[in-house]
């Protein structure tokens, strides 16, 4: 897998993307997604000038990590388990899938063990998938007037997984919709929310156009993922 010129043409759509929409390209971070990636590949990227990753799972972040350069900074983009977020607060520089009330207060409460303040994302479910994670818009509306009082937590806007299609463009509205939930949730924070987390491999360039600040890459990115042991969505063990 030739990384560099990989890296290189994700680069370049991200840019054209960007000329598409009107949008300086330094409004939006690349975020590879190293999930099922051995360390080797991290070190590949961080070598050639990236160093924020994404991982989906703890365990698997928590073996990573250390073999990977140690000025590298991560984004937690997997489901959550309230008895991970410890070592979750411990790891990420940012959790990108809070998709519960529950899962915001204990976030918050191993924050403050930890003495930090944790930026966040709420994880929405526009799409309304069965099986999938994420709040149902309306629902995400609710909690966060109880998660927005939470001192330790830094609420830096939303994330979605459109659905999985061949077509990106039946992505779009997705993406619009939750760029309109961003503004629904400004009303109620009472201040702009600088991030939405949107765009994978296969719609990253109709994200962008929507207004994407952080694009999660992995296949376009790092090429098929080695033969996973786990279920996409499926929640880690305990
Ligand atoms: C795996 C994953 C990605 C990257 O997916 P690709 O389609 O391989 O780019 C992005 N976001 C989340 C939450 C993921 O789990």
């Amino acid at each position: 897998m030739d990384l560099a010129a990989n890296l290189n043409a994700i680069q370049m759509r991200i840019e054209a993307a960007c000329a598409r929409a009107k949008r300086d390209p330094a409004a939006v971070t690349l975020l590879p997604v190293s999930k099922s990636q051995p360390p080797q590949a991290v070190r590949e990227l961080a070598n050639l000038g990236l160093n924020l990753f994404g991982e989906n799972k703890v365990q698997e972040a928590r073996a990573k990590i250390p073999l990977c350069p140690g000025h590298l900074r991560w984004h937690m983009v997997g489901h959550l388990q309230t008895n991970k977020c410890r070592d979750a607060v411990g790891i990420f520089e940012m959790i990108q899938s809070v998709d519960s009330l529950g899962l915001a207060q204990e976030i918050n409460r191993r924050a403050g063990q930890a003495a930090k303040t944790m930026p966040i994302l709420l994880e929405a479910n526009i799409a309304g998938e069965a099986g999938k994670f994420g709040y149902n818009p309306d629902a995400l509306l609710e909690e966060l007037e109880q998660i927005n009082p939470l001192k330790r937590l830094e609420i830096q806007g939303l994330m979605v997984i459109a659905p999985w299609t061949r077509d990106p463009e039946k992505a779009r509205p997705i993406f619009r919709q939750l760029r309109d939930l961003k503004k629904n949730c400004e009303q109620i924070v009472g201040a702009p929310l600088p991030h939405l987390s949107m765009g994978m491999s296969g719609d990253f360039e109709v994200a962008i156009e929507e207004g994407a600040t952080i694009v999660r890459i992995g296949t376009a990115l790092f090429g098929p993922r080695p033969q996973s042991k786990q279920t996409e969505a499926a929640p880690e063990n305990a």
